[in-house]
């Protein structure tokens, strides 16, 4: 079928019915989707969610229990000298080597290949070629993860895996990092990018996997998953003395709610009640009329526009964030 999103239909990455199993626990369980060349492609869930396992095994570091994935028409098992060819991985920053120069931990890389791109233009496309001849341990956060991304590019893949790059930078480093992700896709990079994250995978990635508990609970792209939703809005609060414990005082909250004018949908993340409405108005004022009625306590209100957030709510009945 022709896209209409400027994106090759090419299919580089099949991923069909993976799964992987610790003992009893089963972290990864049937996952399946495909990306598309030049996509960047999110995983974006909670921690636990199996990102991390989802993409070892598409790179062939952990081996499936089941299914199979294939990058560029390579099984990541039988061909697994031709998926290193084409993938590029980004190092965890802490096994980079500390007192090795920029320059030269890229250059040893390099020299591991048969191919590979000119060093200088590399770090200057990671703006790191004035730290060059600086050692690894004298790095930021940030620029130790650069590093790693120049490092995972120097073959030239057509594949690149980031795995939470920006977790635990500061805003700063995560916009530098947003901009050389976006210039890597302008130049035609496939990207698999995970997060718990939903503003960074809202901002870079053309389609997203929300990931659950080892499956898979949603796919598309960020405006199409936010739409699912059917509602703009979202009213957000608790009501500390309701007993949400309780599954027969939260069926009657639930239900009452959905009666307030104009909501359309009601959720509940942990302690937090969600309303979503296209309305906002008239649905806030029928909240805290219902709430005066009722002699409700309504606790940390909020109004916002709905977001990836509320569509992983409405998936799971749990946040993002929650641990
Ligand atoms: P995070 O954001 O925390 O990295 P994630 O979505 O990447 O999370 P995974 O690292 O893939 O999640 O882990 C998925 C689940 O599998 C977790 O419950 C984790 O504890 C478990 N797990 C991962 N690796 C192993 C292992 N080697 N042995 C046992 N359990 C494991």
């Amino acid at each position: 079928m022709p896209q209409t999103d400027g994106l090759s239909d090419e299919i580089l990455i099949d991923v069909d019915g993976l799964v992987k199993t610790y003992g009893s626990f089963t972290a990864v369980n049937g996952v399946r989707f495909q990306v598309r060349k030049g996509e960047v492609f999110g995983l974006l869930g909670p921690n636990g969610a199996g990102k991390t396992t989802t993409i070892e095994m598409m790179e062939g570091l952990r081996k499936p229990d089941g299914g199979t994935a294939s990058i560029a028409g390579y099984d990541t098992i039988r061909d697994l000298r031709k998926v290193k060819e084409v993938i590029g991985v980004q190092l965890q920053s802490t096994s980079l080597f500390d007192l090795l120069k920029v320059r030269e931990i890229v250059e040893m890389y390099a020299s591991f290949y048969p191919k590979s791109v000119p060093v200088g233009p590399l770090l200057a496309d990671m703006t790191l070629e004035e730290k060059a001849g600086d050692r690894v341990k004298h790095l930021s956060g940030g620029q130790k993860q650069r590093l790693a991304i120049a490092i995972a590019l120097v073959n030239d893949p057509q594949v690149l895996f980031l795995d939470e790059p920006t977790t635990g930078l500061d805003p700063q480093a995560r916009r530098t990092l947003w901009d050389i992700i976006l210039r890597l896709k302008e130049k035609g990079k496939t990207i698999v990018l995970s997060t718990h994250y939903m503003d960074e995978a809202h901002v870079l990635c053309d389609r997203i996997c929300l990931i659950d508990k080892g499956q898979v609970v949603a796919l598309d792209t960020p405006a199409n998953l936010v739409r699912s939703l059917q509602s703009e809005n979202a009213i957000e609060f608790r009501l500390p003395q309701a007993d949400l414990a309780s599954p027969r005082e939260r069926t009657e909250l639930t239900d009452t709610l959905r009666k307030v004018q104009g909501v359309k949908q009601v959720e509940l993340a942990r302690d937090t009640l969600v309303l979503y409405t296209d309305h906002l108005q008239q649905s806030l004022t029928g909240l805290i009329r219902e709430a005066e009625l009722r002699g409700w306590k309504l606790t940390d209100l909020l109004t916002r526009t709905a977001t990836l957030e509320d569509v992983f709510i409405h998936m799971t009945g749990r946040s993002l964030r929650e641990e």
